[in-house]
């Protein structure tokens, strides 16, 4: 089986450890990958600091012009990265696809908003003085990336970094680590100066240690588990190191009775199954106005039936497996919950009997609010749809959680829309959209769903520092 190396200070470096990568589709490994452990993290960040004293110094528009050059090496080997994304995530192939597609596009938007870190001139309020303000990079950078979006989320981070003139040390995840070292490849193809991006695998917490602990780190942005980003910023707090987190989220779907049907029901379907039901901005809550309750039900579930799911590789797969035994596992605890409780089972329910780690698409209604899937981000392919009666009582219960990543809200009422915009605690609100997220626009949450934003010219500012210089003239 192949061991793939890690890249360290522009080369690649096999170790003397490494760990296997399984394909979730048959449970069997396919590919090793080499791990490190604290020490070797350590001389990582002392290489990167090394190479940002020149990345910094070459202008945005050279910097984007390796992002560029990274994008279009990424393009040419769009189908292999594809399917490795599948092979070590289990995600139907055509959302690999788009994943590669999505990335390409970060790079490429990137690689030209590193050329608007514009800074201004304030005009002065004291006599024979002047105020000026310019963005510098923040400096290395250590970026800890999740597996459900294995080379989106993590080249999300790096691509603004590397734009802002920041260096970067990545950790991807330990069950999807090969997309992000195909990326490392495209670097080194591209010529991309040593240290100035490397990966890093092995175990979490030592990993994070030494990003928390070391100095020269001056800043950790990460995705994944609310729990996880809790206790960075507990490690944080010693040497109150900036961090970025994009954490969970237990996003709800809001269907008015003037909602368009279709619309309702493509966009609720994209928003609930997309993935596998397995990304952070999933529709966790599904909410339907009583006057459409059973029109949108009934043609929900005729949808939710009609998706094919089974291995990523084969032709329509809509449904993918889930990343492994444990996702399964709260998939079908989610649901015996919920209908203990009296929710009714209108589809699925069940995981699929082959190997692998399979979870039928499921829809429940009549879904009561002390649910586990109800209050529990269920990051799996189970809708759970409730009753409402009034706007209002729609607007209290998607505001009714400690998180507040994404919402959904289907309505034809322009009115109703502002409202329900200004009002409802969340960082991203898809009006009659499934899939608000977009390389040119804010991504991020707010509650418990983390700190800052990606993406949009927010996602570049993340990577700089605001610096006043007052100039006596
Ligand atoms: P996770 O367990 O928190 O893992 C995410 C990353 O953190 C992985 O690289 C993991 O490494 C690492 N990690 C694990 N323990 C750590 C520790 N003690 N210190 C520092 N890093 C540590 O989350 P996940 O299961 O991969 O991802 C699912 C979660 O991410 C969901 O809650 C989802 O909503 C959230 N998410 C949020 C967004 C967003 O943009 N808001 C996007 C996607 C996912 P190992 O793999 O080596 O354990």
């Amino acid at each position: 089986m192949k061991t793939y190396p890690l890249y360290l200070n522009g080369e690649f470096v096999w170790t003397s450890k490494s760990l296997p990568v399984t394909n979730p589709a048959t449970n069997e490994a396919f590919v090793n990958y080499s791990v490190v452990d604290r020490v070797r993290v350590a001389q990582a960040v002392k290489d990167a600091q090394a190479a940002f004293d020149s990345w910094r110094k070459l202008t945005a528009k050279a910097r984007g012009e390796f992002l560029h050059k990274i994008a279009n090496e990424l393009e040419k080997r769009r189908d292999e990265i594809a399917r490795t994304i599948t092979m070590e995530n289990g995600k139907p192939l055509a959302q690999s696809v788009g994943e590669v597609g999505m990335t390409v596009d970060h790079l490429h938007w990137f690689a030209e908003e590193g050329r608007r870190a514009y800074g201004r001139m304030i005009p002065h309020q004291t006599d024979g003085k002047r105020n000026m303000v310019i963005k510098t990079p923040i400096g290395v950078v250590a970026a800890i990336a999740p597996w459900n979006f294995p080379l989106v989320l993590a080249i999300r981070k790096v691509a603004p970094a590397l734009a802002a003139g920041c260096t970067v040390i990545l950790k991807p995840a330990s069950a999807t680590p090969i997309s992000c070292m195909l990326f490392a490849e495209a670097c080194q193809a591209v010529g991309l100066p040593k240290g100035v991006f490397q990966v890093v695998a092995g175990k979490a917490s030592e990993i994070a240690a030494e990003f928390l602990e070391n100095p020269l780190v001056r800043k950790i942005t990460f995705t994944g588990s609310t729990e996880v980003g809790k206790s960075l910023v507990a490690g944080a707090a010693a040497s109150l190191k900036p961090l970025s987190l994009e954490l969970g989220g237990l996003n709800p779907v809001l269907v008015f009775d003037d909602a368009d049907l279709d619309k309702a029901v493509e966009g609720t379907m994209m928003a609930k199954f997309r993935n596998t039901g397995q990304s952070c901005i999933a529709a966790n809550r599904i909410y339907v106005q009583s006057g459409i309750y059973d029109k949108f039900t009934k043609a929900f579930v005729e949808k939710a039936k009609a998706l094919k799911t089974g291995d990523g590789f084969e032709q329509g797969v809509e449904i993918g497996a889930m990343i492994d035994e444990n996702a399964v596992k709260k998939a079908a605890e989610h649901v015996e919950d919920a209908v203990k409780r009296g929710a009714k089972l209108l589809c699925g329910g069940k995981r699929l009997d082959r190997k692998g780690y399979f979870f039928e698409p499921t829809v429940l209604t009549d879904v009561p609010a002390d649910s586990l899937c109800m209050g529990e981000e269920t990051f799996a392919p189970v809708a759970a749809i409730t009753k409402f009666e009034t706007e209002q009582e729609g607007i209290d219960k998607a505001n009714a959680s400690q998180f507040g990543l994404s919402a959904y809200v289907f309505t034809r009422d322009l009115s109703r829309t502002f409202r329900l915009a200004e009002n409802i605690e969340a960082g991203m609100i898809g009006v009659n959209d499934g899939l608000p997220t977009t390389t040119n626009a804010p991504f991020g949450g707010v509650k418990q769903s983390g700190w800052g934003r990606e993406l949009g010219s927010e996602g570049l500012d993340a990577f700089l520092e605001t610096k006043h210089i007052s100039i006596a003239v």
